[in-house]
């Protein structure tokens, strides 16, 4: 019941805003459940700071960082260019295998400087001070050969 009642404030607060057009980080970051921007529907995750985007945005409850959300919209801009497969294989994959070798500790450049996440900074309009150094030519030569193969 408490979601319910919850669920309708954010309803009757989304129509005042007119939710749907909100361009907003901040609206996005302070919202509970779901929110837009931009115009793609964003939902609101117990994943604490991670966020992923595959057409809709997923936002973890704890991000603060609005570079968060400019950054996965980036990548629904990069989805609507590139279409459901390439950006599942250029994009999606490499993105989570490179993140499990950050939280391993084992990923030797910056992870936003790879090609497919500098690529979702462009788009979303990310400014990153620290962090972006883009990869060295040939730092994910394996991965790009194996795409080729296909
Ligand atoms: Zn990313």
């Amino acid at each position: 019941m408490y979601y319910v009642r919850s669920v309708a404030k954010v309803m009757g607060k989304n129509n005042k805003k007119n939710y749907k057009n909100n361009t907003s980080e901040k609206v996005v970051l302070e919202a509970r459940f779901f929110s837009y921007y931009k115009g793609a529907f964003v939902l609101k995750l117990p994943i604490g700071k991670n966020a992923a985007s595959f057409g809709i945005l997923f936002i973890g409850r704890k991000v603060t960082d609005t570079n968060v959300v400019k950054h996965e919209y980036g990548h629904r801009i990069q989805l609507k260019k590139m279409g459901f497969f390439r950006y599942f294989s250029r994009v999606a994959v490499p993105s989570v295998t490179a993140n499990i070798l950050y939280k391993m500790k084992k990923l030797p450049y910056d992870y936003y400087g790879s090609p497919w996440e500098s690529a979702a900074d462009f788009f979303g309009g990310v400014d990153r001070k620290t962090g972006g150094n883009i990869w060295p030519a040939g730092a994910y030569n394996s991965y790009s050969d194996l795409l080729k193969l296909f």
